[in-house]
């Protein structure tokens, strides 16, 4: 079983599909690596640190390609003016994030070929394949990353500081979305010092929200923004009133707003208007992390940085990218588990097509 990790081409993207952690236990179930020179390097994994854990290395991609079983890649296969990964595709399972309905061209094209693809992203949210769950792995990351990053731009500091020279005031942190990537958000700016106020149509949030310390805020609305599933679902127009309402009388005081809110397979809930921009102190900061899917800020431009009367509002492109070592660390342990879910007897021969993780996930099916 050859199983092969090609270099990422797509732009900004620097992680890598498997990390030498992984290596030694895909041995045990059977596969033999191998990985494209320099694939890991952006992630600060070297050809040398493959090799150690039993990798082999290809300089051709060619080479890489041939008689694969199983290709683990980040971003879905591509053509670029330099290559074209198409072409190197026959009779393989790709294992990658796909988001088919964004991308719909090159899932067409992949369809005519004589592949298996799994979407990864369409891990099914059941306790049993939280070790495989990427977009958790990555959010989590992400949810952290942005903390960072915005408090890297801000021109004052997160932390209470009493010194002798008078007194800095704590900064405000508004989080919008108290899923995966809002908890870490959370926990990250109170972990730098901040004040931290949170917010998330599904009330099973309060308490996890405050378990980190801080201070939900409650529409007050009697309406339940969760599905029988546990999602959120769109709010009514009442709801969204009251809520528009709240958040603009809210936003007056905060410093950074993370704000992650997503609807699964919906376009993402529009929540601070322009004129609630325009009403919020100079030198604020929004990182709308919600803005691949159309942002949750009237005014975010995906991979931008728009300056609106001095409020930036941040439309970050790949965080988990930007923070590659461990969320493809993270990532390759979420394919390794997907694996070893198919296992039998502690070794892999096929993918087990009566699982549902594994049936929910594959999305092209032309080897049977
Ligand atoms: P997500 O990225 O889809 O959405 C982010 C958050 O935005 C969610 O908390 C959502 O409630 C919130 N939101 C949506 N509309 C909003 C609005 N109008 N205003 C404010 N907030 C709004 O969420 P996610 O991080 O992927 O997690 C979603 C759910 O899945 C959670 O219940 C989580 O506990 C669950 N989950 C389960 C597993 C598992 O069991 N394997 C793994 C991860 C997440």
């Amino acid at each position: 079983m050859k199983i092969v990790v090609p270099k990422e081409i797509s732009e900004g993207e620097s992680r890598v599909g498997l990390t030498p952690d992984s290596i030694p236990s895909l041995k045990k179930l059977g596969f033999d690596v191998f990985v494209e020179t320099n694939a890991g390097l952006a992630s600060s994994f070297t050809d040398f640190d493959y090799k150690k854990s039993g990798a082999k290395i290809s300089t051709k991609v060619a080479d890489l390609y041939k008689n694969a079983h199983i290709v683990v890649k980040i971003q879905r296969p591509q053509k670029t003016k330099k290559i074209n990964e198409f072409k190197f595709l026959k009779n393989c399972n790709i294992l990658s994030l796909f988001y088919q309905q964004k991308f719909k061209n090159e899932f067409n094209d992949l369809k005519k070929l004589k592949v298996n693809a799994f979407a990864l992203e369409k891990m099914p949210r059941i306790s049993r394949a939280q070790s495989m769950d990427v977009l958790s792995s990555q959010s989590n990351l992400t949810g952290y990353k942005a903390v960072i990053d915005a408090a890297s731009m801000f021109n004052k500091a997160f932390p209470l500081m009493m010194t002798s020279a008078g007194t800095v005031a704590p900064a405000k942190v508004l989080v919008i979305g108290a899923g995966v990537a809002g908890l870490q958000a959370i926990a990250t700016a109170k972990r730098l010092g901040s004040v931290v106020s949170a917010f998330d149509v599904r009330s099973a949030t309060k308490e996890q929200v405050e378990s980190l310390g801080a201070k939900f805020v409650s529409v007050g609305a009697e309406e339940s923004g969760e599905t029988s599933g546990g999602y959120a679902k769109e709010m009514s127009k009442a709801y969204k009133k009251k809520q528009a309402k709240l958040l603009e009388e809210t936003l007056k005081k905060i410093d950074i707003v993370i704000t992650t809110a997503l609807i699964p397979g919906k376009k993402a809930p529009l929540l601070i208007t322009k004129k609630m921009v325009e009403n919020m102190k100079v030198g604020s900061i929004i990182m709308d992390l919600a803005s691949e899917f159309g942002g949750n800020c009237q005014l975010t431009k995906h991979n931008e940085v728009v300056n609106h009367k001095s409020v930036r509002i941040v439309g970050p492109l790949n965080i988990a990218a930007s923070i590659s070592q461990d969320s493809s660390r993270l990532y390759s342990k979420n394919v390794l588990n997907f694996l070893m879910n198919s296992c039998e007897s502690g070794k892999f021969t096929r993918f087990n097509f009566d699982d549902e993780l594994v049936k929910e996930t594959c999305i092209i099916n032309n080897i049977k």
